[in-house]
């Protein structure tokens, strides 16, 4: 992952702070579907909508959220994983106004220190061992699926970003804590 933000002109997204590293925006000429103009830069995840808006969307008309209101779209459905308490701007600023990204099952938002954490990508285990607290956490979430011992080990160790297993790494906006969980293909 590349410390450098995305380019200047792009919009900032506080929960997404590079989406073009993620690959959630990808530089690409798209006439965007709600304002109409090409500005190079195309919204390449499928959002939550009626309409298939996978390659259509313009980052600025994500991020301002002309684009959830125009197309009654969510760019991540949070279900019920929403913690009780949130300020309903930061939820809505996360589902409607913040790049998504794809996951191998529903994905999911992480919260920490009362907030919305920001999503810094998919990893591997290479990634995700230089965060013990973030291995922590994955541990903990495949312990609570009944995996635990050396099996569990050997799942967060066969964690990669190309392969049937991914990690999905955040990190707290306030306290600075690395944050994780992992998914599988579900074959
Ligand atoms: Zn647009
Ligand atoms: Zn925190």
């Amino acid at each position: 992952m590349s410390a450098a933000a995305g380019p200047p002109e792009l919009p900032s997204f506080r929960y997404h702070p590079d989406p073009v590293a993620t690959g959630a925006i990808e530089q690409r000429a798209v006439r965007c579907r709600c304002c109409g103009q090409d500005r190079g830069w195309v919204y390449a995840v499928a959002p939550y909508a009626v309409e298939d808006l996978r390659d259509a969307l313009c980052p600025w008309c994500v991020a301002d959220g002309s684009a959830a209101a125009t197309f009654d779209a969510a760019f991540t459905d949070l279900g019920d994983e929403g913690p009780n308490g949130l300020p309903v701007q930061v939820l809505e600023e996360v589902t409607r106004r913040t790049p998504g990204f794809s996951a191998w099952q529903q994905e999911r938002w992480l919260f920490h220190c009362d907030d919305a954490a920001a999503f810094l990508g998919a990893v591997g285990w290479d990634e995700l061992s230089a965060h013990p607290e973030a291995v922590a956490a994955v541990l903990l979430q495949v312990a609570g699926s009944g995996i635990a011992g050396e099996d569990a080990e050997a799942f967060v160790g066969s964690l990669d970003v190309d392969g049937a297993s991914t990690a999905y790494l955040f990190r707290c906006l306030h306290c600075g804590a690395h944050l994780a969980y992992a998914d599988a293909d579900a074959d």
